[in-house]
């Protein structure tokens, strides 16, 4: 990349002047201008280089600029740029046919949506209509999407701003060992107290009155939590028994995250509905979708749904999908994923553990990986609290410098940064990136105690 302070300039002074950011204190930002990005790399205007350990916002699967992808946009944009909804056209079918070939069981209708958190709202709308009861339950530790619905299901601080006691919502806890809610030992032990506990919570909520359970499959932005072998089954099982639908979002677990298809592919289970975005056709133009059962598609058939978008299904993005999913079929994404993932990512992982303190926990699966920094090992304290807004999270942004200052873009999230690199990324540059991080993970030290 050539350097160009000046065009870098121009960028960040209109983006200061007229941009409003996302989650951000407008005048307490500073954002990087990028100037260009290829492959698992982007780079600033003053040429300094970053290997992307984040994918974006964990959605760029297959990497930037790949240019079949590219290629396949642009022959879009020449042919058909736009269509309105309600006909058929070439990109919309072949990107629904192309979804429903891989997701799992009978989900084999699709609706599509611009991005994440339409997915879940009209998920969560389908459920509703479908059973014709009032509740969803969602669990602590999850994200759905910043929409009104989406954020009142979603279980982390990013909900209290917009919380809203109108919203039909009750929080569950989802298993997790290494910060246990139910003074478990064991994965087993974890597993059947948290589907007593959800059993528990229908009962005294009404069974009657819940729609329907969703949950992100291997919950992503609240800390990669890899669910215990039979949970998932287990609330497959609960929904059956009291007619609640089944909703899992693989917003951000999909497409080749987890070295599968879909996350769900892990653990043989097949959901009522399934919510779709990012790694679809790797963010390169907006699309979501929900994955829709035969028997939910059936409520549908003959009375209208009563919910769309201007864009939905819009041909760019379709196009962007089919040549997303044809190029990881070809180039097999999804196998490299899985297989990195297990001889180099996690290996490497676990060994940073042992010589690192501040390292409490390691856990992930593919390109979908959680370190998770304490203070102190016994205690398990965060290196940093709990929703640090305000607070102090010194120890997290001397990590998050000193990654950067190696060359490595870090995902950081509260006391936790996670490994999602690219799902094509290769073994060289993760050795890379893992390098970075051993250094970074030096400064984390020095917090311990
Ligand atoms: N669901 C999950 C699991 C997510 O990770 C996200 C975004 O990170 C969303 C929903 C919302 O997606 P979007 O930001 O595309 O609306």
């Amino acid at each position: 990349p050539q350097p160009n302070p000046q065009a870098g300039a121009a960028v960040k002074a209109a983006d200061r002047a007229h941009v409003f950011h996302s989650w951000s204190a407008q005048e307490l930002i500073d954002p990087l201008a990028v100037a260009g990005a290829e492959g698992s790399y982007f780079w600033d205007y003053e040429g300094k280089r970053y290997l992307d350990f984040t994918s974006g916002l964990v959605y760029t699967n297959i990497g930037y600029q790949h240019p079949g992808v590219v290629a396949a946009i642009q022959e879009q944009a020449a042919r058909m740029t736009t269509f309105a909804p309600a006909f058929a056209v070439e990109a919309r079918s072949e990107a629904a046919r192309l979804i429903a070939e891989r997701t799992p069981g009978d989900l084999d209708k699709i609706f599509f949506t611009n991005a994440g958190a339409d997915a879940v709202e009209h998920a969560v709308r389908m459920a509703r209509l479908h059973t014709g009861r009032p509740k969803v339950l969602s669990a602590y530790r999850s994200y759905h999407g910043g929409t009104q619905q989406a954020i009142n299901l979603t279980g982390d601080p990013r909900r209290w701003a917009s919380d809203s006691g109108a919203a039909g919502v009750v929080h569950f806890w989802a298993p997790f060992l290494y910060r246990s809610r139910f003074y478990a030992e064991t994965e087993e032990q974890e597993c059947a107290r948290a589907l007593e506990h959800l059993e528990t919570t229908i009962a005294f909520e009404g069974p009657s009155t819940v729609a329907a359970i969703i949950l992100e499959t291997i919950p992503g932005t609240a800390g990669i939590m890899v669910p215990p072998a039979g949970y998932l089954a287990g609330v497959r099982e609960i929904c059956d028994k009291y007619g609640i639908v089944f909703v899992l979002d693989e917003v951000m677990a999909g497409f080749g995250r987890t070295g599968t298809w879909f996350a769900a592919d892990l653990y043989d289970v097949v959901p009522d509905l399934m919510t779709f975005a990012k790694g679809v056709n790797s963010g390169y133009v907006p699309l979501g979708g929900v994955a829709i059962s035969a028997r939910i598609a059936e409520t549908f058939a003959e009375r209208p749904y009563p919910g769309g978008l201007t864009y939905s299904g819009h041909p760019l993005a379709c196009a962007a999908a089919v040549a997303t999913i044809n190029v990881m079929a070809q180039e097999g994404v999804v196998e490299h994923a899985a297989r990195l993932g297990a001889e180099v990512v996690g290996p490497a992982l676990r060994e940073l553990a042992e010589r690192h303190p501040s390292v409490g926990d390691v856990r992930g699966v593919g390109m979908f990986w959680a370190l998770e920094l304490v203070r102190n090992r016994e205690t398990r304290e965060p290196l940093v609290p709990y929703n640090a807004t305000g607070q102090d999270n010194t120890p997290m942004a001397a990590f998050a410098a000193s990654a950067k200052a190696h060359g490595v873009w870090p995902f950081v999230n509260m006391n936790r940064t996670h490994v999602v690199p690219p799902c094509n990324v290769s073994e060289a540059e993760l050795k890379e990136g893992l390098a970075a991080l051993d250094t970074a993970l030096s400064v984390a030290d020095d917090y311990t105690v």
